[in-house]
């Protein structure tokens, strides 16, 4: 039968008696400041030679404010595993999932998509949850290596599969929009575990169903 295997950074943080609806934050992260950040924003605005009285950028504060809380809080979600009753030993892989994170250095998006695979071994999860792991991590400041080793760490931990793979190519606003101005071009980060890493056959069989080549 189903089992409910939470996500320890979220369910069983100290705010689990807040009501339904009310977001988390992680440990170790403080709950956010919407006022403050509205005001910092008005700030920043101030300081870049913007008038913030004007009738346009009035809401402009609030607004910015709102969207980092979003960006930067994670939905809750319940990692539910079955038990691999069939023996199932192929690999699974969900591919091109659209994400978005922040970049920690520049606090502007990176976003693009990423190919989730797992072996598995005593335990398969719901197809969607691959996704909403990746989305838990991309919901905070990231830079794209630590986002795809942490997805895949957690994955491996959760599930104890016999190898994890994950393959992120995603596109930074911080390089298209300044400097190299480099528009278009994507970086391509991989995490890979187990048998995806050490098992040659696998390693191949990972990459030509993420349609990348070994
Ligand atoms: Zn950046």
């Amino acid at each position: 039968m189903a089992e409910i295997a939470a996500l320890t950074d979220v369910r069983s943080a100290p705010h689990a008696e807040r009501p339904a609806g009310r977001r988390h934050p992680l440990p170790g992260r403080q709950e956010p400041d919407r006022e403050r950040a509205a005001a910092a924003v008005a700030d920043l605005l101030r300081a870049l030679g913007r008038d913030t009285t004007e009738v346009n950028l009035r809401e402009t504060p609030r607004r910015v404010a709102d969207a980092f809380i979003e960006m930067l809080t994670p939905r809750e979600f319940a990692l539910t595993t079955f038990p691999n009753d069939e023996g199932y030993d192929e690999l699974v892989v969900v591919r091109d999932i659209p994400f978005h994170s922040l970049c920690e250095h520049h606090l502007l998006p990176f976003q693009g998509v990423a190919h989730i695979g797992y072996l598995p071994g005593e335990r398969i999860l719901g197809l969607s949850k691959l996704a909403r792991t990746l989305e838990h991590f991309a919901r905070n400041l990231q830079v794209q290596e630590r986002l795809t080793r942490q997805t895949a760490d957690w994955l491996q931990a959760q599930l104890a599969a016999r190898g994890v793979g994950v393959v992120i190519e995603a596109e930074h606003m911080c390089m298209s929009l300044r400097g190299a101005q480099s528009s278009g071009s994507r970086t391509r980060t991989m995490t890979l575990l187990g048998a995806v890493k050490d098992d040659r056959r696998t390693r191949e069989e990972f990459f030509t169903l993420c349609g990348l080549q070994a």
